[in-house]
C-alpha cells in the first residue's frame, strides 16, 4: 500500500503504491495506511522530514467511489472524516517540513493529500491534471478542499476548481498559487527533498499560510465587499444555473463561506458536516452509478457476447454524406479509421466532406488542433457515388433518407461490393430493424446503430439487435462504437427503440398539458425546474412538430385498429395540417422565430389552445405537478421497454438516458428516479396519475410486482 523509508540525513519517504491497481486511490484501506505511516514518521525522533510521493505514473487519482457510494452510516463517515482532518492537522502542525512529489495527475483527495503538505512541487508533466472532480459526481472535497484551496488561492480561483470540477494543468496550478514549483519530469522527488533540506537547515518552523500570525485569504475573506460580491454572484449564477437541483455545489459555496468566516478548525468541522451530508444523499449515489460505474460498465462493453475475437477496423463506408453521415465520418476519421464516404452524386459526397472541414477548421481557428492534424484527418475521408470504393469495408453503416425502398436499394448494393463477413449497419431513427433486414442477403450481419445528432460531438451510439442479427455482428459492432470513443447501450428491436421511444413521452406529455390549457410558459419552465435541458413544446419545434405529426401517422397506419390517438397527435395535427407551423425550421412553431430578436411563445397559442386558470389567474395545476409528470412520464415508458425485454439491463436505460437526451444526472435515469423515490411509491403516484390523466402513466406489471415484493432495481 505505502512503501517507506528514510535516508542518512533523517529525510523520510512516504510513497503510495496500492497494490494490484496501475492508479493509486483512497480507501478506507489506503487512508489508514497514510495515517499510520505518517504518525510513525512524525513520531520518530531520527525522522527529521518527510516527502510524500507516489510508486505510479499519477500522484493519486482520487477517492474509492465504490466505498463513498457504498457508505450508509452518517456517524460512522463523519467521525472517520474528522480523524482524518486530525491527521492533515497534526502534520501541519508537527514541526516537520513535508513535501508533497507530484509526479502527475493529482485529484480529488490525492490533491487533498498534496494540500495538507507544506511544499508542493510538480513534474513538467503535459498529461498531468490537478483539480477537484467530485462536484461532477454530487460530492465535494471532504478532506479539507473546500476550506485550503481558497486560503491558498482566493475565492475567485477556487471557484471553478471546487463548484465545475475543472481540472488545471501544472504551469496553471502554480499560478495561481496552488503548487509552489514546477520541475523537469523526474525532477520533483530530489526537488521535494531539497526543500526539506533547505528548511532544515534554515531551522525555521514548517508552517501553513493559514496557522501563521499574517494568514489573509488572496483577495479577500467572504466577509470583505469583495468576497460578498463575489458570493453573491456565485449564488445567483448557480441557481440559474441549476434549478437548485444539485446540492454538491450549494454545498460547496457554503463551507466556502461559513468555512472562511472562521477559523481552519472550524471550517474543517463545517466541511464534515456538508460533506457527510452529500455522501448520504440520494443524489450522489444516483450520480457515481449512472455517470461512473454505469458509464464504466457501458465503456468496458460489459455486456458484450463473449467469445467473438476483437474487430479492429481500418476502413468503413459510410452511405449518405448529410448531417449524420458527415458527422459518423468525422468521429471515424478522428478515431484513425479510413471512411469511404458515398452519396448520389459526388457533388453531394464532397458536400460531407465540406461540413467535416468547416467544423475541424474551426478548432484549428481557436488552437485546439494544428492545421497538419486537421489535414491528416481529412485525407482519411474519401467522399465519392462509386460502389466500387466500398471494395474491403469491414463495416458499412448507411445513414440516406428515412425511406424503407431508398434505404432497401443501397443495402443490396453495398452488399454486391462489400465481403461476406463485413457488416452492414443502420442509423434509422424509426424503422425496426428486422423489417430494414428483410433488403439483406446477410441479416445475421445486419444491425442497428442509432447516431444521435450532432454525431460528431454526442456520445452515445443505441445499437439495436434486430431478429435475425448475430451475437458475432453484435460483438463487433460495439468494437467499432468503442474504436470510435463512444458508449453503446444495447438495446432489441421495437418501434422507437429505446431513447426515441422514451424522449418522445417527454415531449408528448408537454403538449398534453397545453391541450389542457396549461399555460406554455408554465410549461417549458417546468420542463427546466425538472432538470432537463430545454422545455418540452421548445424541444418539440426543435426535433420539428411535423415529425411528431408524421410519427402518429406512420403508427396510425401501421397499427391500424390498435392505434390510440394521444393529446400529443391531435395537438401536433392542429399545429402542423391546420396551422402550417412545423417547428423551428419553419421559422414557427409553439415559438415564433424573429429573424431580429430572440425567439418567444407565439401569442395565438392561446386562441388555440386556450389557457384553463382559475379566478386569481393563476394555472389550476401546481408547478410541482407538471414536473411530476414530465418526468414519471419517462420512468413508466422506461419500466415497459424493461418488461417488453426492448431494453436489457436497468443502468443501459440510465446510461442511455443521461448521454442521448441530457436526461438529469440527479435523478440518476428514468430507473434510477424511481429507485430513488422507492418502487411502491413509484407505483403509487403512476396509480394517481393514471386515474386523473389516462393509461399512460399506469404503472407497468413489472413494477407492481417488484413493488409488491420488495424488490430494486439497483443494490
Ligand atoms: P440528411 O437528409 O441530412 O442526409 C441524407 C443523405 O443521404 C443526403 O445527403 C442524401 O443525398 C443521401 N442519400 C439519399 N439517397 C441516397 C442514396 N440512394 N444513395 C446514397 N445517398 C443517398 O439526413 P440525416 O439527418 O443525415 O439522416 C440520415 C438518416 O439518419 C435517416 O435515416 C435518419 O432517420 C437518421 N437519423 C437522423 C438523426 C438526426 O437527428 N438528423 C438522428 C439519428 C438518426
Amino acid at each position: 500500500m505505502l512503501n517507506y523509508s528514510i535516508d542518512a540525513d533523517g529525510i523520510a519517504t512516504v510513497e503510495f503504491d496500492y497494490p494490484g491497481k496501475s492508479q493509486n486511490i483512497l480507501n478506507a484501506a489506503s487512508m489508514g495506511a497514510y495515517a499510520e505511516t505518517m504518525q510513525k514518521a512524525l513520531a520518530d525522533a531520527a525522522v527529521k522530514g518527510i516527502v510524500v510521493a507516489s510508486a505510479k505514473k499519477d500522484f493519486i487519482a482520487g477517492g474509492d467511489l465504490a466505498e463513498l457510494g457504498a457508505a450508509t452510516d452518517a456517524a460512522a463517515f463523519y467521525r472517520d472524516i474528522s480523524a482524518w482532518h486530525r491527521l492533515m492537522r497534526a502534520i501541519e502542525l508537527g514541526g516537520k517540513p513535508v513535501a508533497a512529489a507530484l509526479n502527475g495527475s493529482t485529484l480529488g483527495g490525492g490533491m487533498e493529500i498534496a494540500l495538507g503538505c507544506h511544499y508542493r512541487v510538480a513534474a513538467d508533466n503535459p498529461k498531468a491534471r490537478f483539480g477537484f472532480p467530485e462536484v461532477t459526481l454530487g460530492l465535494l472535497p471532504g478532506a479539507g478542499g473546500t476550506q485550503r484551496v481558497p486560503r491558498l488561492v482566493g475565492m475567485m480561483a477556487a471557484a471553478p476548481l471546487l463548484m465545475e470540477g475543472k481540472r488545471i494543468k501544472a504551469a496553471e496550478a502554480q499560478k495561481i498559487g496552488m503548487i509552489h514549483a514546477v520541475v523537469a519530469a523526474g525532477e520533483e522527488r530530489k526537488a521535494a527533498r531539497q526543500w526539506v533540506a533547505d528548511t532544515l537547515a534554515a531551522g525555521t518552523k514548517p508552517l501553513q499560510p493559514w496557522d501563521m500570525k499574517s494568514a489573509k485569504i488572496p483577495g479577500g475573506g467572504p466577509n470583505t465587499p469583495s468576497g460578498m460580491q463575489m458570493l453573491m454572484a456565485a449564488n445567483a449564477m448557480l441557481r440559474e444555473k441549476t434549478y437548485d437541483n444539485y446540492p454538491a455545489p450549494r454545498h460547496i459555496l457554503s463551507c466556502v463561506y461559513e468555512g472562511l468566516s472562521t477559523n481552519l478548525d472550524t471550517g474543517l468541522a463545517i466541511e464534515a458536516r456538508y460533506f457527510t451530508n452529500l455522501v448520504m444523499s440520494p443524489v450522489s449515489k444516483n450520480m457515481i452509478r449512472s455517470l461512473f460505474f454505469g458509464m464504466q460498465e457501458a465503456n468496458k462493453l460489459a455486456s458484450r457476447p463473449s467469445g467473438v475475437p476483437q474487430q479492429t477496423y481500418t476502413k468503413i463506408g459510410m452511405l449518405g454524406a448529410g448531417m449524420m453521415g458527415a458527422g459518423i465520418a468525422m468521429s471515424t476519421a478522428t478515431a484513425g479509421i479510413d471512411i469511404v464516404l458515398l452519396d448520389t452524386t459526388q457533388e453531394a459526397a464532397d458536400k460531407g466532406k465540406d461540413y467535416a472541414r468547416k467544423q475541424w477548421g474551426k478548432q484549428v481557428q481557436r488552437g485546439r488542433m494544428t492545421a497538419e492534424a486537421m489535414e491528416g484527418l481529412l485525407a482519411r475521408i474519401h467522399p465519392t457515388a462509386s460502389y466500387a470504393d466500398l471494395k474491403g469495408c469491414e463495416l458499412v453503416v448507411e445513414a440516406v433518407f428515412e425511406k424503407r425502398e431508398i434505404k432497401a436499394e443501397v443495402t443490396k448494393k453495398a452488399e454486391a461490393v462489400i465481403g461476406a463477413d463485413a457488416i452492414f449497419a443502420s442509423n434509422t431513427s424509426t424503422l425496426p430493424i428486422t423489417g430494414l433486414a428483410e433488403a439483406s442477403v446477410r441479416p445475421a450481419n445486419f444491425i442497428g446503430l442509432h447516431f444521435f445528432s450532432p454525431a460528431e460531438k454526442m456520445p452515445l451510439v443505441e445499437i439495436i439487435v434486430g431478429k435475425a442479427t448475430s451475437d458475432a455482428t453484435l460483438a463487433r459492432s460495439m468494437d467499432y462504437v468503442r474504436a470510435i470513443g463512444k458508449t453503446p447501450i444495447v438495446v432489441n428491436d421495437s418501434r422507437g427503440f429505446y431513447t426515441s421511444r422514451v424522449f418522445g413521452t417527454y415531449v408528448s406529455e408537454g403538449m398534453a398539458l397545453l391541450e389542457e390549457g396549461v399555460p406554455p410558459a408554465l410549461i417549458d419552465k417546468a420542463g427546466l425546474i425538472a432538470g432537463m435541458p430545454v422545455g418540452p413544446l421548445a424541444l418539440a419545434d426543435e426535433v420539428s412538430i411535423e415529425l411528431v405529426y408524421k410519427v402518429a401517422q406512420q403508427t396510425r397506419a401501421d397499427l391500424g385498429a390498435a392505434y390510440v390517438e394521444r393529446a400529443a397527435d391531435r395537438v401536433a395535427t392542429k399545429m402542423v395540417a391546420d396551422l402550417g407551423r412545423l417547428g423551428r425550421k419553419s421559422g414557427a412553431g409553439f415559438y415564433d422565430y424573429p429573424a431580429d430578436g430572440p425567439k418567444h411563445l407565439w401569442p395565438g397559442l392561446a386562441e388555440h389552445f386556450p389557457p384553463r386558470v382559475g379566478a386569481d389567474g393563476t394555472a389550476m395545476i401546481s408547478l410541482e405537478q407538471i414536473v411530476e409528470r414530465l418526468i414519471l412520464v419517462q420512468s413508466v415508458e422506461t419500466v415497459r421497454c424493461l418488461e417488453e425485454k426492448v431494453l436489457r439491463a436497468p443502468i443501459d436505460a440510465d446510461v442511455g438516458a443521461i448521454l442521448g437526451w441530457a436526461y438529469p444526472p440527479f435523478r440518476g435515469g428514468p430507473i434510477g428516479w424511481l429507485h430513488t423515490l422507492g418502487l411502491p411509491q413509484a407505483v403509487a403516484a403512476m396509480d394517481r396519475l393514471a386515474t386523473q390523466c389516462g393509461p399512460r402513466f399506469a404503472a407497468p406489471k413489472l413494477l407492481r410486482d417488484m413493488a409488491a415484493k420488495g424488490e430494486h432495481f439497483y443494490a
